[in-house]
C-alpha cells in the first residue's frame, strides 16, 4: 500500500510549461546579480527574493533576475539546476521555453544563451538521466518584425535541441493573429508551435491561436470556459492545454483552487485534455510535485485523471511517433501498478 502523496511523488512525469528564467532559484540569483553588477530590488532573506505584492513589483523583480543572466556559464547554470528541480520531481522528460529577445539588450547574444541552455541540458541528462529540449518564446509585445529577426538567429543557430517557438509575454493588448506569418515560416522549416493564450486574454485568443498560428496545444487556455462552441472544438480536435494550477490562481480570474468552478476543474471535467506544469515554479514558491498535490487534493484530479493526462501529455508533447509510443506504453504500466498500490 501506497499514501496518495507517495503516488503522486512516484508517477513517471513530463513538463511542458516551464520557463528557464522564471525557474532562477533565490540564491543563484542573488549569486549571478552580485556578479554580474545587477541591483535586485530589496529583499530581507534571500528565500524572500520573490515575494511582493503588486504586479508592478513582480515585474521588477522578474526582470532584475533575468538582467542577472549574462555569460554562457549563467545560462548554463540556471539550466542545470532547473532540470535538477525537475528531476528531483520524477520529471523525466522536459519542453521549456526561454526569452532570448529581453536579454538582447543586455548584449547577450542568441549563440551565448544557447550555448549555455545546451551544456546545462547535457549536464542534467548525464547527472539525472532528465531529457530535455527547448523552445524559445516569441516576445509578442516587441511586434511581428522583432519576431522576424529573432527567427532569422533560430534558422542560423539550426540546433537539434530547439524545436518549437511559443508566442509569450503580456497577452492581453496582444492578440494572436498578426504572428499568424512568422508562424507559418516557423512551421515550415518543421518547428513545432504553442501559444500562451487564454490566460488574461480571452477565449477568442485561444481561437486565433488554432486559427491564424495553426497551433495544436495552447498554454494555460483557462478562458475556453467561457466560450461552449470553442470548449467542444478543443475537445474534438483534441487540443492540448498545458495548465499550471498556481499561477492560474494568480493570473487568471479564477483566485480559488478548490472552488467547483474553477477553469482547470472545469476543463477537465468537459473532458479537455489538459496536463499539469509548473510555470515559474520558484516565483510562486513550487515545485512539480506541489502542483500535482495541488491538482489532486484541490482541483479533483483522481489517480484515473492523473493517468490519462499523462497520457495525454505524451501524445501532445513534441517526442518522435517512436517514443510516444513506448513512453505511453512504460509510463502507463508504471502509473498502473502504482495505482494498483494505493490504498
Ligand atoms: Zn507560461
Amino acid at each position: 500500500m501506497i499514501s496518495m502523496a507517495e503516488f503522486l511523488a512516484k508517477i513517471p512525469k513530463m513538463e511542458l510549461h516551464l520557463h528557464l528564467e522564471g525557474a532562477i532559484r533565490p540564491q543563484t540569483a542573488v549569486d549571478l546579480a552580485r556578479k554580474n553588477g545587477v541591483a535586485l530590488p530589496p529583499f530581507e532573506r534571500v528565500e524572500d527574493l520573490y515575494r511582493y505584492d503588486t504586479l508592478e513589483q513582480f515585474l521588477k523583480i522578474y526582470t532584475a533576475v533575468s538582467d542577472s543572466l549574462v555569460s554562457a556559464d549563467d545560462y548554463r547554470r540556471v539550466t542545470y539546476e532547473m532540470l535538477e528541480s525537475c528531476a528531483a520531481n520524477n520529471s523525466r522528460y522536459v519542453e521549456f521555453f526561454f526569452s532570448p529577445q529581453i536579454h538582447f539588450p543586455n548584449g547577450v547574444s542568441f549563440d551565448t544563451q544557447m550555448d549555455g541552455i545546451r551544456a546545462g541540458m547535457a549536464d542534467a541528462e548525464s547527472d539525472f538521466g532528465v531529457v530535455s529540449v527547448c523552445a524559445p518564446g516569441v516576445n509578442r509585445e516587441l511586434g511581428p518584425a522583432a519576431g522576424e529577426d529573432f527567427l532569422d538567429m533560430i534558422f542560423a543557430r539550426g540546433d537539434e535541441k530547439l524545436v518549437g517557438i511559443g508566442l509569450d509575454f503580456n497577452e492581453a493588448p496582444f492578440p494572436p493573429e498578426p504572428y499568424a506569418a512568422l508562424f507559418e515560416r516557423a512551421r515550415n522549416v518543421g518547428l513545432q508551435v504553442t501559444a500562451h493564450a487564454g490566460e488574461t486574454g480571452p477565449a477568442e485568443f485561444i481561437r486565433g491561436s488554432i486559427d491564424a498560428l495553426k497551433v495544436r496545444r495552447i498554454d494555460h487556455g483557462y478562458h475556453v470556459v467561457d466560450d461552449p462552441e470553442l470548449m467542444q472544438r478543443c475537445k474534438d480536435e483534441g487540443i492540448l492545454f498545458t495548465v499550471c494550477p498556481s499561477t492560474s490562481a494568480v493570473t487568471s480570474p479564477w483566485h480559488d483552487l478548490s472552488a467547483p468552478d474553477h477553469a482547470i476543474r472545469v476543463m477537465k471535467d468537459f473532458g479537455l485534455k489538459v496536463m499539469i506544469n509548473s510555470d515559474d515554479p520558484p516565483m510562486f514558491f513550487t515545485d512539480l510535485g506541489k502542483e500535482y498535490g495541488k491538482a489532486a487534493h484541490q482541483l479533483g484530479f483522481t489517480p484515473a485523471d492523473i493517468r490519462r493526462s499523462t497520457i495525454d501529455a505524451i501524445e501532445g508533447s513534441w517526442l518522435d511517433d517512436t517514443t510516444k509510443r513506448r513512453y505511453a506504453a512504460e509510463w502507463g504500466a508504471e502509473i498502473d501498478g502504482l495505482i494498483a498500490e494505493l490504498g
